[in-house]
């Protein structure tokens, strides 16, 4: 099995992957498209597209990666000066682990809690963790909101990812609680992002977060504008957030 696309395209990241990444990709690889016969974890299949849509365009979120200086713009450059000691992420509606399972393959160090609501895919992750013999993974298997909400969670992540979860003004109120104030929120989004951004504006503000970037992304050889929409947490959240389990996707913040 092949998973040059996957390092070419983690080359051109500024990643350099070697054997030990590319067996574990490959691995990840062969159980996503196993139990995926079995559990519908992903519409995504084959090996070429796996590669480009989910563990390239998982990586991509480093783009936005805080370097450790306060910056007011995102550099071109992957900032792997950054050392990942004691960096706590949480992915939220990770699914079948995206994009905080490359990052973690990439990046051991890093401190990572998935959070999903599904059950299956939650048994998933706790066997592709083990598989990959990952440490530092909390695998919790709850709603965001409710999440949200405790002590142990609430403003404690240095950097917050979702992809395809919600749109921006649902998403931003799952995940900018758990953002710690100076923590940054990372959202892989598609085309309709500029839009999805003017249209959470109000909501992004009133939970404590600033707009730093939509930062264009391009795929190789995936069709699409894809852009990286990168919030800095600089307020605390009021309490009031995020609203019950279910309300902000159903009553949208305006
Ligand atoms: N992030 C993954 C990816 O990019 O492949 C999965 C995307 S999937 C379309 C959306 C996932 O978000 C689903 O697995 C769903 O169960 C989960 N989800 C939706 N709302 C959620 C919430 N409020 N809290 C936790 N998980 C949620």
């Amino acid at each position: 099995m092949s998973m040059e696309i996957l390092k070419a395209g983690a080359k051109s990241l500024g990643l350099t992957l070697g054997a030990h990444h590319l067996a574990r990709f490959e691995a990840y690889y062969r159980e996503l498209e196993a139990w995926n016969k079995r559990f519908n974890l992903t519409a995504i299949t084959g090996c070429e597209e796996i590669q480009r849509r989910h563990f390239i365009d998982s990586l991509t979120c480093l783009l936005a990666f805080p370097s450790g200086v306060a910056s007011a713009s995102i550099p071109d450059e992957v900032p792997l000066q950054w050392q990942g000691t004691d960096l706590r992420c949480a992915d939220v509606g990770t699914g079948a682990g995206f994009p905080g399972l490359p990052l973690k393959i990439v990046f051991p160090e890093i401190r990572l809690t998935l959070i999903e609501a599904t059950a299956k895919k939650v048994v998933f992750l706790e066997h592709m963790v083990r598989t990959l013999g990952l440490s530092q993974v909390e695998i919790i298997h709850a709603r965001a909101e409710d999440i949200g909400r405790l002590p142990e969670h609430r403003e404690q992540y240095d950097v917050v990812l979702a992809r395809a979860v919600a749109h921006l003004a649902v998403l931003a109120e799952y995940c900018l609680p758990l953002c710690r104030v100076g923590g940054r929120f990372i959202a892989p989004k598609g085309e309709d992002a500029l839009e999805e951004i003017a249209a959470a504006e109000e909501a992004i503000a009133l939970l404590g977060g600033a707009l730093v970037a939509a930062k264009p992304i391009t795929l190789p050889d995936v069709p699409g504008q894809r852009y990286l929409v990168v919030i800095d947490k600089v307020a605390k959240t009021p309490d009031r957030y995020p609203r019950r389990a279910g309300i902000p996707l159903k009553r949208p913040l305006p």
